[in-house]
């Protein structure tokens, strides 16, 4: 039996009781990755927060099935109809084929996605494996009257639909409408500012890498169409939770609900879940702004990528998050505290039921409001602090594990062990103990200090002894 969830639902903006299609059932769809660069932490964020949304609603006995897009069709550099092919772009940059590029970061995603504890999704689905689906909506909504042909593409008509600004309040509707009217680059085709391309056979560019025959010419589809066809591919004509982060929803998803509702003739999803940004220092994190900080170069850094999951954790989704290093830094070792709390309690009897049905109540509790997984943590270190036997407790650690994905067992089992260094984190610190001697041995004692200091801001601490430099985790 399924427990009560509830969480902010961003059609109606206010915090809602989950209510779903199917008793105890959920359908959930997520906008995935456009695969012609790295995915930044910023992005994986996101990710991390819908991956709790999932073990959440699971936890509170929900049976959840997942879809997820691979935006691999080359679509344009920004949300509006206009710039330049992103796919080209990365594939010319990098001496690569379409194909190869779109694969290739296909695999860079889901490694990094994975790295954070992140379930697969039940099914993800490459845009490109798509193209019949998309044609066939587009020939209805152009049968219902709601697309219109002009310069060789196909458009879908804004001015049909008696409330286009689904997720936006009056004020922000009235700014949205000068953004649009702003617009630097105007497609004349369209009949109106907001309409958007459903099939391209013209674009501003000419040289789109990836084309298809259609009944409307060779050409290639917009790019919110996708969504909209995987998601009921999948998951059906009515769907309980659409999943992605604040930036999508205008247009991206303002324009998927226009089309879905337009094609089906009726609702189409009820709960509209969107997380917010992670900002470093200089603002907004994002692709452009030149180098991509991935989770895969916090581990060439020496971080366990759990440990940036673990400070992902500690704020609300609904929030934006500033990173910094020595924000992470600092969670690098609380993290490894925990870890050592956890590796102290010894299997020692039986497991008192009535106080792991107490937490793990305080538990659900926090993760069914509205996805609140800073208290989820402090209901963990309570657990910790409570006055009952260690058996109680690490099976409480395992329980909340199953939403929190920190690996706290099996990271105290290695500590117990001795080989709790993650090959990644051994491999620097090593790296580092050379660099150090190196220092050293050039009378560069304040760079050797410094990289000491640095070493012992990850938790390892390097001593010098006879044998040699020594290290441990501490
Ligand atoms: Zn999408």
């Amino acid at each position: 039996m399924a427990e009560n969830f509830s969480f902010y639902n961003s059609l109606t903006r206010s915090v809602e009781p989950f209510v779903p299609l199917v008793p105890g059932k959920v359908s959930m769809y997520t906008c995935g990755p456009t695969v012609y660069h790295y995915a930044h932490i910023g992005n994986i964020r996101t990710y991390i927060m819908q991956d709790v949304l999932v073990k959440a609603l699971e936890y509170a006995g929900y049976d959840v099935k997942r879809v997820m897009n691979i935006t691999d069709v080359g679509h344009l550099s920004s949300d509006a109809d206009t710039g330049e092919d992103k796919m080209l772009t990365g594939a010319k940059r990098e001496h690569k084929t379409v194909m190869e590029i779109a694969r290739f970061y296909t695999d860079a995603f889901f490694k990094d996605f994975q790295a954070v504890g992140n379930k697969m999704p039940d099914v993800t689905e490459p845009a490109t494996a798509c193209i019949p689906e998309f044609i066939h909506m587009i020939e209805v909504l152009l049968e219902k009257g709601f697309a219109y042909k002009a310069g060789g593409n196909i458009y879908f008509d804004t001015s049909k639909l008696t409330d286009y600004y689904v997720f936006s309040s009056a004020i922000e509707k009235e700014q949205l409408e000068v953004g649009v009217r702003d617009d630097v680059e105007e497609d004349t085709n369209k009949k109106n500012k907001t309409d958007f391309v459903l099939w391209f056979t013209k674009s501003k560019f000419e040289d789109q890498a990836l084309k298809w025959d259609s009944p409307w010419g060779v050409g290639y589809p917009g790019w919110h169409i996708e969504c909209s066809c995987i998601s009921m591919k999948h998951l059906g004509d009515r769907l309980d939770i659409h999943c992605g982060g604040v930036d999508n929803m205008f247009p991206h998803h303002t324009n998927e609900i226009a089309q879905s509702e337009s094609y089906l003739g009726h609702k189409w999803c009820n709960y509209w879940f969107h997380s917010n940004h992670l900002n470093d220092r200089a603002g907004k994190m994002s692709k452009s702004k030149g180098a991509v900080l991935t989770v895969s170069l916090l581990q060439e850094k020496g971080y366990d990528p759990l440990v940036y999951r673990f400070f992902c954790l500690q704020s609300h989704y609904r929030k934006p998050l500033e990173f910094s290093f020595d924000v992470l830094d600092s969670n690098v070792q609380v993290f490894n505290k925990l870890i050592k709390r956890v590796a102290e309690l010894k299997n020692d009897g039986a497991v008192d039921e009535n106080v792991k049905a107490e937490f793990e109540g305080k538990f659900r509790d926090a993760v069914s409001n509205d996805l609140n997984t800073s208290m989820a943590i402090t209901v963990l270190y309570d657990a910790l602090k409570a006055d009952t036997n260690d058996a109680t407790k690490l099976a409480l650690v395992e329980s909340f594990d199953r939403v929190l994905s920190l690996d706290l067992i099996g990271h105290a089992r290695a500590l117990s062990e001795g080989t709790d260094v993650d090959p990644e984190l051994a491999r620097y610190v090593e790296e580092q103990i050379a660099k150090r001697a190196e220092a050293k041995k050039a009378r560069d004692f304040a760079t050797a200090d410094a990289i000491r200091d640095e070493l012992l801001k990850k938790g390892v601490e390097i001593k010098d002894t006879r044998e040699g430099v020594k290290w441990q985790i501490i």
